[in-house]
């Protein structure tokens, strides 16, 4: 029997009709560059390039500013006193009234919870509730007397996204963004995969960075500086840029949520106490923290714990905004932690944007004096409390970080933690 071929049958269609596709590819979509924005921004990218929009069309406002604040958010603040927050009036009117060319959509997305490596070993990998309601409160300030989106031809959304829980992340996002492109579900849910595979390869790509900058401080006996802070602080304009300017001074600077997950790393580290039954695991930390519902929170905690042990950090810098609530209960946990070991501990707390920059600047020559006099003696003692035989020993800077690897091995393409996630489920 002659079974007739036809060529349709191997015609690939477009998933999206071309009118539709080349409407996406125009679109332009604003996000404010604020709070949980910073950490996940990688997951908007890849879901909205995955959805046809041109990655040219993605606008982030700018670094947190003064200037900013004063030239689009002045009059629309909110009652709101956590600073992070106040500063999102800012943002938001440089994407209104601040571009060259107009923005068709501003997206922020209300994050309830966040990815997190630390997976089952906490409670619950929460964003802080100031964080989640701060579109809505900032939303206020533009809607106020008139509709400021709507008179600006800009469609507003904002919705409520649990990042942490990813089964649930296409629905809302569905429901909103269906408003502005004609959507199916499923093409969504492939593009909620793409943004997810971004965040992780932009999270193993700085844990890798990390990894060369410990390889190197090893093999040269060079101390190095933790940050633990929010992701937001390494915004300038809230952190100040204390960081960048002990960097310039020579001393690389790494932070809690982007340390390299080795394995071997972890076990040199942690070993002696999990074979000992006083922790679970590498990411536990119910030893010194039980409350651990919010994601920031816990990966703080969990940087204090690893900055103690980590012989080439030196000295840890803790930045903490003003009226920042969920901080408070940990500023002393977390310092008592750190100087345990011996290990450099300096807090910038309550910081706005009134910080006088010489008294800060004063802060940071004490911080160099500390790390020039102290950091040889710091190293060698934390050095002396662990195995002799450190998992950096003959590594080559450029090697694959342990978390890549292991991505290979596992070939999945899906984000490492979706792994824990699914584990503890
Ligand atoms: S964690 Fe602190 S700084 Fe961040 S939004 Fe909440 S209250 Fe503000």
């Amino acid at each position: 029997m002659k079974l007739s071929t036809r060529l349709s049958w191997y015609r690939t269609r477009p998933s999206v009709p071309p009118a539709e596709a080349a409407r996406r590819a125009q679109l332009r979509i604003g996000i404010p560059k604020v709070l949980s924005v910073w950490g996940t921004h990688q997951f908007w990218i890849g879901l909205l390039t995955a959805l046809g929009v041109a990655p040219r069309n993605i606008v982030f406002s700018s670094d947190t500013s003064e200037q900013q604040a004063r030239r689009w958010g002045l009059g629309r603040g909110t009652v709101e006193s956590c600073h992070p927050v106040k500063c999102a009036s800012g943002h938001y009117g440089e994407l209104l009234f601040g571009q060259r060319q107009k923005i068709d959509v501003l997206l922020h997305p209300m994050i309830s919870s966040l990815p997190s490596f630390l997976g089952p070993h906490v409670k619950a990998a929460l964003a802080c509730p100031r964080d989640v309601a701060a579109a809505e409160c900032v939303r206020a300030g533009f809607q106020r007397e008139r509709d400021l989106f709507a008179e600006h031809g800009v469609a507003y959304l904002h919705p409520l996204v649990p990042l942490g829980e990813p089964d649930l992340v296409a629905q809302p996002l569905y429901e909103d963004l269906r408003s502005v492109l004609a959507l199916q579900r499923t093409e969504l849910e492939t593009a909620v995969a793409a943004g997810y595979r971004a965040l992780d390869d932009f999270a193993a790509r700085l844990r890798g960075a990390a990894r060369e900058v410990l390889v190197e401080c090893a093999r040269n006996m060079r101390p190095c500086v933790m940050v633990l802070a929010r992701p937001y602080h390494m915004d300038p304009g809230l952190g100040h840029g204390i960081e960048t300017e002990l960097q310039a001074h020579g001393y690389p600077v790494l932070w809690a949520q982007h340390l390299p997950l080795d394995p071997a790393l972890l076990d040199w580290l942690f070993g002696d106490e999990i074979r000992r039954g006083e922790i679970r695991g590498p990411f536990d930390i119910a030893d010194v923290w039980l409350s651990s519902y919010s994601a920031n929170t816990n990966e703080i905690v969990w940087g204090a714990k690893v900055a103690a042990r980590l012989p080439w950090i030196s000295c840890v810098l803790r930045l903490s905004s003003y009226e920042c609530g969920l901080d408070q209960p940990t500023l002393t946990p977390v310092q008592r932690i750190v100087e345990a070991s011996g290990t450099l501990y300096f807090r910038f707390g309550d910081l706005d944007a009134t910080k006088p920059a010489g008294a800060l600047k004063l802060r940071t020559e004490t911080i160099l004096h500390y790390l020039e006099r102290q950091s040889q003696g710091i190293i060698r003692r934390k050095l002396a409390s662990l195995a002799p035989r450190h998992p950096f020993e003959g590594a080559a800077a450029g090697h694959d970080s342990g978390e890549v690897a292991s991505r290979r091995r596992h070939g999945n393409g899906r984000p490492a933690w979706l792994g824990a996630q699914a584990r503890r489920e």
